[in-house]
């Protein structure tokens, strides 16, 4: 049976490194903290710079050998990996609300999701491709082949522990890659049970290194500037991120940037408003708002301002809160009490200057990181809630006039990573998609999230994309051979 002490116990709360699992050299371990109630689930190891460096010298020895190893053979381990996520699911779903927090049925979602990259990764391994052409002079030959890349390191963040892992490790195994993977230090046991998964599935020893630890940057930037690994694929925010590129530009790593978003979530006159506020609730609510992809910010025209904010508003109030492994619980606890204090600040910094709350605006008082369902009207553009990442259940509702006017108001912000839009009218779906500058658009959906999409965004949140057919080329590198005949 499982239960909530058996699948904590399940877990090997080691390093894994060349394929064995060992304690940090120090001894040293880290607590890993249920954020429902504040109490200890566990100690994990807590890797110091050398263990660090022997997770690197794992992954760069067994580089050359990985890179050789069938690409057949690469896929089936991803699908036995893929297999046994689903099979597993109930226990790996427990394990995550523990550790993160969110109801056990997101949990479910996110096993299936994380499993799918696998699934999609599996099927990509096969299909690396090249080239052979007709020099333009005739004469020579343009032959072009496709390598991978090199020992990687994946960081990946506490929101979505194990699909932020299954979306780099996936491609990264698929395209002939060897990794040290280091998971956010709220968040480690999804991670370190995957790693036992794959390890089971036949993923060849030193393939895929995790370290765990408590000091991220002081253990990973040696990594990245030790000039082994040839690439940093990185899931978190846009101020860790701008630090990572720079200790990345020594010596010229291959980057993936997944960073901060600020989504806008435009509704028109013209939409189905039934559709909206469902897209609104999932655009929001999803991971209990604590997602990139977020609804940062509603702007909804004037005509069906009232009606969006007034149904919101019932929907968004009638949400159960609590620990997410109770049944019907939809909200569970923020990561932490400092992103409880920050969305309490930005929502008083909004009514400070003159929104109104409509539901919520408070944490709930008691042990746990909670903070109600917030809906806010009449927010100014000049508000931080409109500028910064919420990361927390909170709606801030805009009302804007005309189109120019609201494609404005979306695109005034450093980030763009994703944008939603509620219209029936073709034409205009189809010119505000264009015009939003994000890389990626909900048109009339509020979730995009799919492991066959390009998963990415633009301006300062983040460089290249993740899923899709180009998923895979991330951790690949383009080879030219000029041939004369
Ligand atoms: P969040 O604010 O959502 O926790 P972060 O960007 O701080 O996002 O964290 C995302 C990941 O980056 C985590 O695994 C974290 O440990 C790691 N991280 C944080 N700071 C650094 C750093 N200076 N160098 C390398 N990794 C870091």
């Amino acid at each position: 049976t499982v239960t909530e002490s058996s699948v904590v116990e399940a877990v090997t709360k080691e390093l894994f490194i060349g394929g064995k699992w060992t304690p940090a050299t120090s001894g040293a371990t880290f607590p890993v903290h249920d954020p429902a109630t504040g109490k200890v689930l566990c100690e994990v190891a807590d890797a110091s710079v050398s263990d660090g460096m022997a997770a690197l010298d794992a992954a760069v020895s067994a580089q050359k050998e990985w890179a050789a190893h069938p690409p057949r053979e690469r896929g089936e381990i991803l699908r036995r990996a893929y297999d046994a996520l689903l099979a597993r699911r109930e226990e790996l779903a427990l394990l995550m609300t523990l550790e993160m927090g969110k109801p056990l049925a997101e949990s479910r979602g996110e096993i299936a999701y994380a499993a799918e990259f696998f699934r999609w990764f599996a099927e990509e391994a096969v299909r690396i491709d090249g080239g052979y052409a007709v020099a333009p002079n005739g004469s020579g030959r343009l032959l072009v082949t496709k390598q991978p890349v090199g020992p990687s390191l994946l960081i990946t963040p506490w929101n979505f522990p194990m699909a932020m892992g299954t979306r780099k490790i996936g491609p990264a195994v698929a395209a002939g890659c060897t990794m040290v993977i280091k998971p956010a230090e709220q968040t480690p046991l999804s991670m370190l049970a995957l790693a036992q998964i794959l390890a089971d599935a036949g993923l060849p020893d030193g393939v895929l290194n995790v370290i765990t630890t408590s000091d991220a940057g002081g253990v990973m930037e040696p990594l990245i500037r030790d000039g082994r690994a040839r690439k940093l694929s990185f899931t978190g925010s846009t101020a860790v991120g701008r630090i990572l590129l720079e200790q990345c530009a020594d010596k010229v790593l291959r980057t993936s940037m997944e960073l901060g978003g600020n989504a806008p979530f435009l509704v028109f006159d013209d939409a189905d408003l039934d559709a909206a506020v469902e897209g609104a609730m999932q655009a929001k609510m999803r991971n209990i708002g604590e997602a990139c992809t977020a609804a940062n910010r509603f702007y909804v025209q004037r005509g069906v301002a009232d009606e969006f904010a007034r149904r919101l508003t019932e929907r968004m109030s009638a949400l159960s809160i609590g620990r997410g492994t109770e049944e019907g619980v939809v909200v569970g606890p923020l990561i932490d009490s400092a992103a409880v204090s920050k969305v309490a600040e930005l929502v008083a910094d909004a009514t400070e200057r003159g929104a109104e709350v409509l539901t919520g605006g408070e944490p709930v008082a008691g042990p746990g990181n909670f903070y109600r369902p917030t809906v806010l009207t009449g927010v100014p553009a000049d508000a931080r809630i409109c500028r910064e990442e919420i990361f927390g259940p909170v709606a801030p509702i805009t009302v804007f006039d005309t189109e120019d006017e609201a494609l404005a108001a979306a695109n005034d912000t450093e980030y763009g990573l994703v944008g939603y839009v509620y219209t029936n009218d073709v034409k205009r779906a189809l010119r505000v998609s264009e015009r939003l500058e994000t890389g990626m658009v909900g048109l009339n959906q509020g979730i995009v999230s799919n492991p066959a999409a390009p998963f990415g965004g633009v301006k300062q949140s983040g460089l290249g994309r993740e899923g899709g057919t180009v998923g895979i080329e991330e951790f690949l590198e383009t080879k030219y051979i000029a041939v004369s005949l």
